[in-house]
C-alpha cells in the first residue's frame, strides 16, 4: 500500500491559528514581531530559502527585515553593521545564512549573537539548553521540524527505534537529543557507520539527514517504517531532491515526508514562531506580561 504522504503546508496550516492569536495579542501590546534575514553574497539557494522566509513571515503578520552584504565585506565592517542588528530592539530575532565567506569568523559571529535572538540554535547557550532538555531555549528550526512533523502525525517516540543518519550540529546532534527527551532510541549513523542500509531497515522510524540525493533506497527501508526526509539537494538542471528515494520508498513506508513541500516548509514556519517568542520573551524580560 502507498504511504501516506505527510505535506509540511498541512503541519503549518496546524500551527498557524496559534501564531496569529500571539501575533495578535503581541500587537495589542503594540509590539510587531520582527525577524533580521542577515545574508552575506546572494547564493541562489539562500535567496530561494529568503523568499519562502519573508513569504512566511508576511503570511503570519511578522516583520522582517532582510539585511543584505557583499561577498568580499570586511570582517570589521560586517561585524559593525552586525552589531547594530543584534543590539536594535525593534529586532526580536535573527537568522544568518551560512556558510561566511572566508574573511568573516563564524565563531566570532556565534559568540556575539544574543542567544535571545537566536532563532535558529546557533549559539552555545541555546545547543546547552537542548542537551539539558530545558524548552526555554531556541533549538535549530530544522531539527525541530522534525519532531514538529512525527507529532502532528500523531507519533508515540516511546520505545521507538530510530535511524537517524547524518550527525552534524545544525541538525543531527540536536536532533538525537530531542529524540531521546522523548524516549526513543536512536542509533546515529555517519560516513564511517558500517552496514547502514540494515541499521536503517530494522528502524521503526528513518530520518535522513545526509545531503546524499536518494540516498536512503527501498532497501533501507522495512514494511509500515516511517521515514522522514530532511536532505536538500540540486542537481546541475536545478532539480530539488531529498535524501531518500520517494518513489520507491513511498511503496513500502507507513509515512513519508516529500522534498520539496516536506520539512523545509515546517522549518521556515517554526522560524517565524520562534521569532514570535521571542518577541514575547522580550516583553517578559521588561518585566511585563502577556
Ligand atoms: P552536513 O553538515 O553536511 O552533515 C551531513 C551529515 O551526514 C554528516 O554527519 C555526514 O557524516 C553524514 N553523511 C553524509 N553522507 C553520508 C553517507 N553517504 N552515509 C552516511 N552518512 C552520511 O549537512 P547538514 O547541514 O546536517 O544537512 C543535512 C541535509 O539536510 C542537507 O541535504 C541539507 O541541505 C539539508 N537541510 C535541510 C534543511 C531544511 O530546512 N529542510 C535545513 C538544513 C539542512 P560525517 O559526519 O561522517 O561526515
Amino acid at each position: 500500500m502507498a504511504a501516506n504522504v505527510i505535506k509540511g503546508i498541512e503541519v503549518v496550516k496546524a500551527m498557524k491559528q496559534d501564531c496569529a492569536a500571539r501575533v495578535h495579542k503581541l500587537k495589542d501590546e503594540g509590539r510587531t514581531p520582527c525577524m533580521a534575514i542577515v545574508r552575506i553574497g546572494a547564493r541562489e539557494d539562500d535567496l530561494a530559502y529568503e523568499r519562502t522566509a519573508v513569504k512566511r513571515c508576511e503570511s503570519m503578520e511578522i516583520d522582517c527585515k532582510v539585511f543584505e552584504f557583499p561577498q568580499d565585506i570586511s570582517s570589521d565592517e560586517f561585524m559593525e553593521s552586525f552589531a547594530q542588528i543584534n543590539n536594535d530592539s525593534a529586532i526580536h530575532g535573527i537568522m544568518i545564512f551560512r556558510p561566511f565567506p572566508k574573511q568573516i569568523d563564524e565563531k566570532k559571529v556565534v559568540e556575539v549573537m544574543k542567544p535571545d535572538k537566536d532563532i535558529d540554535g546557533m549559539t552555545d547557550e541555546n545547543l546547552v539548553k537542548i542537551f539539558k532538555g530545558d524548552e526555554t531555549g531556541f533549538a535549530p528550526c530544522t531539527a525541530e521540524a522534525v519532531i514538529k512533523i512525527l507529532d502532528f502525525a500523531d507519533i508515540d517516540l516511546t520505545g521507538k527505534n530510530v535511524a537517524l543518519v547524518g550527525r552534524s550540529l545544525v541538525v543531527g546532534k540536536p536532533l538525537l537529543m530531542m529524540l531521546i527527551k522523548r524516549n526513543a532510541t536512536v542509533t546515529i549513523c555517519h560516513t564511517r557507520t558500517k552496514n547502514i542500509s540494515s541499521i536503517c531497515k530494522n528502524a521503526d522510524i528513518v530520518i535522513a539527514a545526509a545531503g546524499q540525493a536518494k540516498m536512503v533506497t527501498a532497501e533501507f527501508v522495512g514494511d509500515e517504517a516511517i521515514v522522514i526526509d530532511v536532505g536538500i539537494n540540486v542537481d546541475e538542471m536545478g532539480q530539488l531532491y531529498g535524501d531518500v528515494d520517494f518513489e520507491n520508498v513511498s511503496a513500502i513506508a507507513d509515512i513519508i515526508t516529500p522534498v520539496p513541500g516536506g520539512v523545509g516548509t515546517v522549518t521556515t514556519a517554526l522560524l517565524a514562531e520562534h521569532v514570535i517568542r521571542a518577541c514575547e520573551y522580550s516583553i517578559k524580560q521588561r518585566g511585563g506580561s502577556l
